[in-house]
């Protein structure tokens, strides 16, 4: 099977701008970033939906939720708060088959979402 965007950008094949990585997971800058701050958190391992996560994949949820945190630390966001967001599936908008979370920050963020 062909490599999907974010597994190339995790293989280095394509370039970002990497904020953390580590032998589970890589976070990087979205390139069409929709606040200041716009970071993807993603698995090495090329989850496509939460459907596809399995029992085996505890763990490595687990983590991205915790270096999200780590991150929002590390990127100085936690004072002025930030947003998680998972976009699963058609009518979510997601575009990346390729399980991933948007951190989202620096500015004041509308709720209801669009
Ligand atoms: P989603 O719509 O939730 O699947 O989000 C996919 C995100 O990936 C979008 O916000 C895109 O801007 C972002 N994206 C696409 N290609 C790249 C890339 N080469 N480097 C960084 N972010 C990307």
């Amino acid at each position: 099977m062909s490599k999907t965007l974010f597994q190339r950008i995790c293989d280095k094949e394509i370039p970002a701008a990497i904020v953390y990585e580590d032998e589970h997971i890589v976070a990087f800058r979205d390139i069409k970033p929709m606040a200041p701050t716009h970071v993807l958190i993603i698995p090495r391992k090329p989850i496509a939906t939460l459907e596809d996560a399995t029992p085996d994949d505890h763990a490595v949820l687990g983590h991205l939720l915790i270096k999200a945190s780590a991150i929002a630390k590390q990127l100085s966001l936690v004072e002025g708060g930030y947003r998680l967001v998972l976009n699963n599936g058609r009518d979510a908008g997601q575009e990346v088959p390729h399980l991933h979370f948007h951190l989202l920050a620096g500015r004041k963020l509308a709720w209801p979402p669009g």
